[in-house]
């Protein structure tokens, strides 16, 4: 507890934890290992060994610098030339190349092997706790991968560079580079949610139709990774709404005129450079059916909020690994803090509610590989939104209430604690806020009710376990028989379903002591609100040591 170290000339310090650094953060992490083994990711762990190792190494610090460090735009060259360069720290490149070329964006659209998509993910969560930020390029990237197949022309082009394990974070044409990256811009000043309401137009620079060329002018209010080689826009054509691929560059080597207004000025996600932009007469290639955009860039977008829940579960499990280790390194009143039976409950509440987002987030990325399985399919589809609402909502109060174990420590910037809790909100507010991912269940209820059907399912597969837990399911059905108010109650529902799902997946696939504890602690017991409720019975030491990183280092 001493720290001979850290002595000055007016006190001893001490009863301060070592920091949680140089460790493996696959090894120290049982939960992950066990939902990986879990979900058939077992041939992946050599590689996620050596993806944790850099991860909680070198990695955790070039995390830290590409958020101190954060990145700049230059309008304009020394002599007045536009080259429209945001200036990323080297950290951050580093960052991206290390994920990148584990497979991060490509694994599971060039391996065969069952568990790529559990693989996969736990590669995502492990490069979440190294840094939240570029993980949204990566994300991009990754699942921009579906919605290119929509034009075989263009896909043929760009796919095998996307797929291709190479970062390259030049400003250089995309048909220069071995790998790239791409973005998203959906989002107008006018409208976010209600993309219809862009205003961004396209124009046909010769014959109209798929994998055609066409003239954009408008403007984006939000697009991120302004560096990407190219970006998946939505803009209106003759026919309505349409998905364009827009690269940065012309092919015939001039710039796309493709103008970053300013970089925002934002809450978190700081290592992230995230800009408005202005299209003027840029040249984009029209991806699938013209007015069909939404259904073409829906399948990046369902990749991106699925993206979300690992991002918030990982955001999650940091926080309260943090929150235990730090009570494991410092003394309250002549005892360990997380010995301390209030700390204790705290602790286990949150060990459990990140054990839990984990798991459904796994279980989502076992049924992305079977897609053509139509149980699996409809879970994918109403478990996207669910698990998108729920996570990242939770995450927010999460990361706070962990960041308040480590106390006033916890609340400076030099501490990942806060880093974490101000990252928190983004999943939640991007890919489709918290209410629009509630009108996307509703979409779901009332015009799919075979999806609604395996949902069900899925849920009565875990029932006979747990009486609390049966009575609850059957209840839920009754809630979502009365539709009429369904507009109103859509968040209760969802949050019902959440956790429902995640009862389910820890009843059949987890624990039983963690999934009892849930069950416990979530559904039969709902009146409290704040971390640290669960009820007394409940066997807070065999949750905690469960959570606790295994090593360091
Ligand atoms: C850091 C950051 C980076 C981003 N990067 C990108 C990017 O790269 N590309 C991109 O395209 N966009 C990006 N976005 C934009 C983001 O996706 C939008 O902000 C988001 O979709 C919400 O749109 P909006 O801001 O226009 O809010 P609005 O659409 O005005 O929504 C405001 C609120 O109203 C709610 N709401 C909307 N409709 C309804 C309804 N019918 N009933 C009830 N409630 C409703 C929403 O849930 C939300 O809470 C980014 C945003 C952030 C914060």
């Amino acid at each position: 507890m001493e720290s001979k170290n850290h002595q000055s000339d007016t006190h001893v310090v001490f009863n301060q934890p070592k920091p949680l650094e140089n460790y493996n953060a696959f090894t120290a992490d049982r939960i992950l290992q066990y939902w990986v083994a879990q979900f058939g990711g077992q041939w992946g762990e050599d590689r996620l060994t050596s993806f944790g190792g850099r991860i909680g190494g070198d990695l955790l610090e070039a995390g830290m610098n590409a958020n101190q460090f954060l990145p700049t735009f230059r309008p304009v060259d020394r002599f007045g030339y536009r080259i429209d360069q945001v200036d990323y720290h080297p950290s951050y490149h580093q960052l991206m190349a290390h994920a990148i070329e584990h497979g991060h964006c490509s694994m599971p659209w060039c391996e065969k092997n069952s568990g790529r998509h559990v693989v996969r993910a736990a590669m995502a969560f492990l490069h979440t706790h190294a840094d939240p930020g570029s993980g949204c390029p990566l994300t991009m990237t990754f699942a921009s991968v579906p919605a290119l197949q929509a034009q075989a022309d263009i896909a043929e082009k760009w796919l095998p560079k996307i797929v291709s394990g190479r970062y390259d974070g030049r400003n250089i044409p995309w048909y220069e580079k071995e790998g790239v990256t791409l973005g998203m811009a959906m989002t107008e000043k006018q409208g976010g949610s209600d993309v219809r309401a862009n205003t961004t137009y396209a124009t046909p620079c010769e014959a109209p139709g798929g994998g055609k060329r066409y003239s954009l002018v408008g403007h984006k209010w939000f697009c991120s990774a302004p560096m990407s080689d190219a970006f998946l826009v939505l803009a209106q054509t003759d026919h309505g709404l349409s998905c364009f691929l827009v690269p940065r560059w012309r092919e015939d080597g001039s710039k796309n005129p493709i103008h970053i207004q300013r970089l925002k000025d934002k809450l978190g996600n700081q290592s992230n450079a995230s800009s408005e932009i202005e299209f003027r007469d840029a040249q984009g290639w029209l991806l699938g059916e013209p007015g069909k955009g939404i259904k073409t860039i829906i399948q990046m977008v369902a990749l991106t909020r699925y993206d979300c829940m690992i991002g918030s579960s990982a955001l999650m499990a940091q926080a309260t690994k943090e929150a235990i280790w730090h009570t494991a390194g410092r003394e309250v009143f002549g005892k360990p803090l997380h010995h301390q039976p209030l700390m204790q409950n705290v602790l286990a509440d949150l060990a459990l509610e990140s054990e839990a987002a984990l798991a459904i987030s796994m279980r989502l990325a076992r049924a992305l590989e079977k897609l053509d399985n139509p149980h699996e399919a409809a879970l994918v589809r109403v478990g996207t939104a669910i698990g998108k609402y729920w996570i990242c909502k939770r995450a927010v109060q999460h990361t706070y209430e962990a960041m308040e174990c480590l106390g006033g420590v916890g609340y400076v910037n030099d501490n990942v604690a806060s880093r974490l809790y101000r990252e928190a909100p983004v999943n939640a507010i991007w890919e489709g806020s918290g209410n629009v991912q509630c009108l996307d269940l509703l979409r779901v209820l009332t015009r799919e009710p075979d999806t609604v059907s395996v949902f069900i399912a899925e849920l009565r597969y875990a029932t006979g376990a747990n009486d609390a837990f049966d009575r609850a399911v059957y209840g839920l059905e009754e809630q979502l028989g009365s539709a009429e108010t369904l507009a109103y109650r859509a968040r209760q529902v969802i949050e019902k379903m959440a956790i429902l799902w995640q009862a389910a997946t820890l009843l059949r696939y987890g624990e039983p002591d963690i999934a009892e504890a849930f069950v416990q602690a979530r559904v039969e017991t709902s009146e409290y609100h704040q971390y640290g409720t669960l009820p007394s019975h409940i066997d807070m030491t065999t949750i905690i040591s469960r959570a606790m990183p295994q090593s360091s280092g």
